[in-house]
């Protein structure tokens, strides 16, 4: 095996961290080593003309990699709800570098609904991933959907083969109430479970109201914002103030609800517990952007300092479902992602743009220190592009 290339990137204009208490850090400089940040200061100061791979940003903005923390992976680089092939390629180009399995048996055709396949489809679903990579991206999936009839071996069989998360709400269960022993089973062997919420948004799934989540108290109250139908108004209000939850706020969900949550909880202090994610593909289509535009919206529409909305969908989703990735910090991975201004802005950069509702253009995307993307061909074009010298671009799905 031959060792990685050392990376760094030069000139950059903004950096934002992805950390919520600190969204933005005094430093033009990045170096990479064997795909893992390994220094954060000036050009001189980390040694970055000694690298082999060179990012020049030209005063453009670095932010980490994206996290879609709801995303409707199946198996394979293949949606089956919209029948479509290379999405999670499409994403990593709409700056998503990481996504989080929100449940593979909820799109799998055929939908089993007996324990045993529900646990042998997280498995599997855990393992394939683990070796596959579409252009780079990192799918954390091995999400179990909660079924009665689980038990507490199950989850112990599932937790030693890699699976991570569960997700509640589209079980075999008479109530919605009926899955809090799953849940705490689940929760007592390490699984981050993500609970839906609101109204139904497939076929089979039901309602989960703010009292049934109180009850069920999952790590992560799902598309909070309805997926696509919202929770009551006094009901966000009571998940913020009576309980700990993440709350996650997606694209394809209630965009005033979304809104509505973001004030409360900036009210309550409570930012730090609000995470970003598209909720696709669903019936809402495809959306490489979905993240990306999430951020924006807030940014624009719900007066969030552009930095602390990349925050959201950076840091905050990574604290909520436990990933490595999220910051720029030392020692984390290195998924970052170039951006400015798209051309024709009226802004000057790209946490402007985003403040104005402009999506911003990408002109490089790092994946664990490796160049997967240069022009993004989902974004707008960038006023500035990043100059990368050193490397052939790696493209396609390995
Ligand atoms: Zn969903």
């Amino acid at each position: 095996m031959t060792a990685m290339p050392t990376l760094a990137l030069v000139n950059i204009g903004t950096l934002v961290s992805g950390d919520l208490a600190t969204p933005t850090l005094a430093a033009d400089a990045i170096r990479v080593r064997d795909g893992r940040i390994d220094a954060i200061g000036s050009r001189a100061g980390v040694g970055a003309d000694a690298a082999e791979v060179i990012v020049d940003c030209r005063g453009t903005t670095v932010i980490p990699g994206l996290i879609d923390s709801h995303c409707h992976v199946v198996l394979g680089d293949y949606t089956p709800r919209q029948k479509q092939v290379d999405f999670l390629d499409s994403y990593v180009h709409g700056g998503i570098t990481s996504v989080v399995s929100a449940g593979e048996g909820v799109h799998a055709p055929g939908r089993p609904h007996d324990p045993v396949a529900a646990k042998a489809l997280a498995i599997a679903a855990a393992k394939c991933y683990a070796g596959f990579h579409p252009n780079g991206m990192k799918v954390n999936a091995g999400s179990v959907i909660l079924e009665p009839g689980l038990t507490d071996a199950d989850f112990a069989e599932m937790a030693r083969h890699g699976v991570r998360h569960a997700k509640y709400g589209f079980g075999g269960y008479q109530q919605p109430r009926d899955g809090e022993p799953e849940v705490r089973m689940a929760q007592k062997h390490g699984l981050c479970v993500m609970s839906h919420s609101g109204g139904t948004s497939i076929p089979g799934s039901s309602p989960i109201d703010h009292d049934t989540l109180l009850h069920l108290r999952p790590d992560v109250a799902g598309h909070v914002n309805g997926g696509t139908t919202a929770l009551a108004d006094d009901g966000v209000r009571r998940l913020v103030r009576e309980s700990a939850m993440a709350l996650q706020l997606v694209q394809a969900g209630n965009l005033r609800s979304s809104l509505l949550i973001l004030k409360i909880a900036r009210d309550a202090g409570a930012l730090a517990r609000v995470c970003i994610a598209s909720d696709t593909p669903t019936g809402t289509g495809v959306m490489p952007m979905g993240v990306i535009k999430t951020v924006c919206e807030l940014a624009s529409l719900g007066d969030l300092p552009p930095a602390e909305a990349i925050a959201l969908a950076t840091g905050n989703n990574a604290r909520a479902f436990r990933l490595e990735t999220g910051v720029i910090a030392l020692g984390r991975p290195a998924d970052l992602v170039v951006c400015d201004a798209p051309v024709g802005s009226a802004a000057s950069d790209a946490l402007g743009a985003a403040a104005r509702g402009d999506i911003p253009g990408i002109s490089c995307i790092i994946i664990d220190g490796q160049v997967r993307v240069a022009r993004s061909r989902n974004t707008p074009l960038a006023q500035r592009l990043a100059a990368i010298t050193g490397t052939a671009i790696a493209s396609g799905g390995t």
